[in-house]
């Protein structure tokens, strides 16, 4: 049990190091996940960096969902480091939908800038990112200020990863793709759990970054929700060990 508990911190204290590594290039890599650049180069018919990104957590969620966010988003990085200066619990719930407002709106544009263009003229992953870094142009540095202080501010007022609850234009890439996936019955990463050794200490419940009620999910036999990063947080900090990760098809689909 010793060297199992020292195997969960493990896991974690590198889930940290990644998401630590990941916002130290935020600088470097924003630009990839820009969501003003995708539509630019498509009014021009160009693929940028950001559109091979936004397509590559697309297709990688139909296997891993929202590993990326749990992971190595630098977003979500930032947010989980401002938990320090305010840590409360995400209202989440109904208001989850909010992001889906901005995305189908944003998604119909990158669209029709397409359509506009004549369709895809090439593919071209620095296009417009000087020496395919963020920073390269000084001004540039505005815009990493400017979005850093965005998921402050949203941790502050709205809780854990609010950015990711609310305001995200990547997640729901992920989202959609899991269901997606769900729906194809392909295999994915998924949380289950042992309902029968839970002893119902919230300790899950607690620890989790997007303030999901984890142990009604356990009691209840729905590990799946579309706002779960598989962080591990909970797998990880569960006394009774009731939760785990498995490769598998969701439950009533093997
Ligand atoms: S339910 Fe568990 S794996 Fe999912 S976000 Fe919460 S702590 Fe992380
Ligand atoms: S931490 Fe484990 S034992 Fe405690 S409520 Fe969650 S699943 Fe149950």
């Amino acid at each position: 049990m010793a060297s199992e508990g020292t195997t969960k911190q493990r896991r974690q204290r590198i889930r940290k190091t990644l998401l630590l590594i990941s916002l130290l290039m935020l600088p470097a890599t924003m630009f990839y996940f820009s969501p003003y650049l995708i539509i630019w180069g498509g009014s021009q018919g160009i693929v940028v960096g950001s559109f091979l990104m936004f397509s590559a957590m697309f297709l990688s969620s139909l296997f891993i969902g929202r590993l990326w966010c749990g992971w190595l988003c630098p977003t979500g990085a930032v947010q989980e480091y401002s938990t320090k200066l305010r840590d409360k619990r995400a209202r989440g719930g109904k208001c989850n939908w909010i992001k889906f407002l901005i995305w189908v709106p944003w998604l119909a544009i990158i669209i029709l800038a397409f359509i506009d263009a004549g369709g895809i003229q090439k593919v071209d992953p620095f296009w417009n990112i000087d020496y395919g870094i963020t920073v390269a142009t000084p001004q540039n540095i505005v815009f990493v200020v400017a979005l850093v202080l965005l998921l402050v501010f949203m941790v502050i007022t709205t809780g854990r990863r609010g950015f990711c609850h609310y305001l995200c234009w990547m997640s729901p890439f992920m989202i959609v793709g899991r269901k997606l996936g769900n729906a194809a019955r392909l295999p994915g990463l998924r949380l289950t759990a042992e309902n029968d050794n839970c002893i119902d200490c919230k300790t899950c419940t607690n620890v989790c970054p997007m303030s999901l009620d984890v142990n009604s999910m356990v009691r209840d036999g729905r590990m799946e929700n579309s706002e779960c990063n598989l962080c591990g947080e909970c797998i990880d900090s569960c006394p009774e060990h009731v939760i785990e990760y498995r490769f598998c098809r969701m439950p009533g689909h093997q």
